[in-house]
């Protein structure tokens, strides 16, 4: 299939009174639509710069973002952004929470909201609109999360270790439940994390990014002989030791 997005050769640095500090090199990947796509690399790399160029938040120095959507149009896709932490507002409802992106947009219209009722119901927050976030556990507030981001219809999510703030037991459940949500709604997703499992888990290709200034190392896809499709059943497949294993060099490798 056709790549709907294709970084290339894109070069970042940060400018301050202090010097230059460069974070992106010479990157190129694509990107199919409906792939979900992993991002890892050490700390400090330049994940986060390389996602907040894809989002359209920072314009890169040196390269392009070529776009081909399916139905021929030029028009970049619609970008949904989940953060590491869930960023709900204490002081507003649930209900208020969700609504939020199409309250900043101006776009609380009768049919987004119908989609944004929909989603709670499926997503089992449909009790909980007018409870606080406090109220809801820590699965309940990404699920929360994410329907404040479809609600904007995305065609592509980005997602920045959306799930490292979560206890380990959690965020297996949390990352297997909400990847599937996005599975389900059909979207690509780009996602970074530095668990190696859940990349491989999660991914149909993961990128390993080397240290700063970051440039791709390998592209691994990720095929695993499963009986069930779901993020947690991929841990035990036969592959996924290996993968880890060759994960795990390409990283650590210095050139
Ligand atoms: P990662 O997400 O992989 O941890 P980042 O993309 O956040 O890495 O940052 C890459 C590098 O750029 C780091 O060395 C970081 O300190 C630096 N950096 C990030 N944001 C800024 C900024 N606004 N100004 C200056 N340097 C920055
Ligand atoms: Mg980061």
């Amino acid at each position: 299939m056709q790549n709907i997005l294709e970084l290339k050769n894109i070069g970042y640095s940060y400018h301050s009174l202090h010097g230059e500090t460069k974070a992106l090199e010479n990157i190129s990947f694509g990107v199919r639509e409906g792939e979900f796509v992993a991002i890892v690399g050490p700390s400090g790399c330049g994940k986060s710069t390389l996602l907040s160029i894809i989002a359209g938040l920072l314009t890169p120095e040196q390269g392009t973002i070529l776009v081909n959507n399916p139905d021929g149009s030029l028009s970049y896709p619609r970008v949904g952004y989940m953060l590491q932490r869930d960023h709900l507002f204490e002081w507003r409802s649930v209900y208020r929470n969700v609504t939020l992106g199409l309250e900043l947009h101006h776009l609380l219209t009768p049919e987004r909201l119908k989609t944004v009722d929909r989603l709670l119901v499926e997503y089992g927050l449909d009790k909980f609109r007018d409870k606080r976030p406090s109220e809801l556990s820590g699965g309940m507030k990404q699920r929360a999360a994410l329907i404040r981001t479809l609600a904007l219809e995305p065609q592509l999510l980005l997602l920045d270790e959306p799930f490292s703030a979560l206890d380990y037991q959690t965020r297996l459940m949390v990352s297997d439940d909400i990847c599937r949500l996005i599975r389900a709604a059909g979207k690509t997703m780009i996602i970074i994390t530095h668990d190696l499992s859940e990349a491989i888990s999660l991914a149909d290709r993961i990128i390993v990014l080397s240290g700063r200034p970051a440039v791709v190392k390998t592209e691994m896809p990720i095929k695993l002989t499963l009986t069930d499709d779901s993020p947690l059943a991929a841990r035990n497949a036969p592959e996924f030791q290996n993968l880890f294993n060759r994960l795990w060099e390409d990283l650590t490798h210095e050139d």
